[in-house]
């Protein structure tokens, strides 16, 4: 890859995306977008004529846009249309979600399928050649494909996340990691701090040019899959993901130290410093207004690293299977990097979760191509006294509503 056309280091620009309902019509989606790449200078800073150009949005599950959980396609296809004003001969779609899943059922569900038929974009599987590539302490497996690539997009969701606090950024570009080998990485670094470690890691050595976050629906809650959406209404942009990351962390009421991935970069001299972050746009105010709500299993950072494993096997947060669902494929007894979840013989579905062996990886969640695995913490009784009784930060709309809220820019009149 070439390197990027030098912007200044920490600079975030945060677009407001003024459709007025929270929604992602495309044309306002296209004009936040463009907004926020020109604080950064433009798309030409970092797109030339000629070259091929990876967007790499977070394509979760197989999940429709609506649900939050995925990057939304307006903003793909956005981004798409911006790299061939600049010249792109040929923009590439790719993700790979951790669990096995059929890529055409991804890409057509996440709506990537008409994006790319749309734009005359490529979607680019995760199942051909793949080439070792190093990683901190270790080599994963990425596409071979991507040595091709001239310029690399990262187009992260922003939301929450049981273990790492925040996924967005740092955390979108472990998706280069070809599917199954993520769930092992989760074995191999298997607390918090580890993970977030490893994570710092894989952004390092598969940096992208750029960073373009979808926040105009973000997730909070139990993220990364069985959260709430929030409408935000913005976008945010940055050559710099430690300092995208930051900024989002900002949005959950937190600063870089309370985010172990955070604390790491900055350590590791990864990005920018707290003090070389700079933000700019019309969305900037949103910042200090909207909060969203972390994950009520956060208290396992808190866990001290040698205690980690000890603790877990006691805590309740911990994948639940909604057997109404479930119909027993076993796609999730086979992701699972610790094979904790038997099969149950006589159903045929999976049994009790074992606690000595489940590392709260969530990668059985990611994987069931059917939903039917949830997780609760101790603390979802609280907090669902707290948003009925309406005490602290308002609970976001539910996955069929999608309607403003306090914290908004349209519950702010925005
Ligand atoms: S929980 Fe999901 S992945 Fe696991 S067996 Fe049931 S349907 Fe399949
Ligand atoms: S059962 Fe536990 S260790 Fe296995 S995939 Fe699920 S969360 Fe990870």
């Amino acid at each position: 890859m070439t390197p990027a056309a030098p912007v200044s280091v920490g600079t975030v620009a945060v677009t407001v995306c003024s459709n007025g309902t929270g929604g992602y019509e495309f044309d306002a989606v296209a004009a936040a977008v463009r907004a926020a790449l020109d604080h950064l200078g433009g798309l030409a800073r970092f797109v030339h004529p000629g070259q091929t150009v990876l967007l790499k949005p977070n394509l979760f599950s197989a999940r429709a846009p609506d649900e939050a959980v995925t990057t939304h396609p307006s903003l793909v296809r956005a981004l798409v249309r911006l790299c061939r004003e600049c010249g792109a001969a040929r923009v590439w779609i790719g993700d790979s979600p951790a669990g096995h899943h059929e890529e055409e059922q991804l890409w057509a569900i996440t709506g990537m399928a008409e994006v790319a038929a749309q734009e005359s974009a490529e979607l680019k599987s995760f199942t051909g050649e793949i080439v070792p590539t190093a990683c901190g302490p270790t080599f994963l497996p990425v596409p071979a494909w991507f040595r091709e690539v001239d310029v690399f997009i990262s187009v992260p969701k922003l939301k929450t996340h049981l273990l790492t606090t925040l996924t967005c950024a740092m955390k979108n570009v472990f998706g280069m990691v070809a599917g199954q080998a993520k769930a092992m990485c989760h074995r191999r670094f298997s607390s918090p701090q580890a993970m977030s470690s490893f994570l710092v890691d894989v952004y390092s050595a598969l940096r992208p040019h750029l960073t373009v976050v979808d926040a105009i629906v973000a997730l909070e809650g139990q993220g990364p899959a069985n959260g709430n959406p929030r409408p935000l209404g913005l976008v945010l942009a940055s050559a710099d993901g430690v300092a995208a990351d930051m900024v989002c962390a900002r949005l959950l009421g937190l600063n870089f130290t309370q985010v172990p991935m955070l604390r790491c970069a900055v350590a590791q001299r990864v990005g920018a410093t707290p003090g070389e972050l700079r933000t700019v746009g019309d969305g900037v105010p949103v910042l200090s207004r909207a909060r969203l709500r972390p994950s009520s299993a956060r208290y396992l950072q808190a866990i001290p690293e040698p205690l980690f494993h000890w603790v877990i096997r006691f805590v309740s947060c911990r994948p639940r299977f909604d057997y109404d669902i479930c119909n027993g494929c076993g796609i999730c007894m086979g992701t699972c990097p610790q094979k904790a979840i038997p099969r149950d013989p006589d159903s045929r579905r999976p049994g009790k979760i074992s606690a000595g062996l489940c590392i709260l990886c969530m990668c059985c969640v990611e994987s069931c191509p059917r939903h039917a695995i949830s997780v609760r913490s101790p603390l979802d009784f609280w907090n669902a006294l707290r948003d009925g009784l309406k005490i602290g930060p308002r609970k976001g709309p539910g996955k069929k509503g999608m309607g403003g809220g306090e914290g908004t820019c349209q519950g702010r009149g925005r």
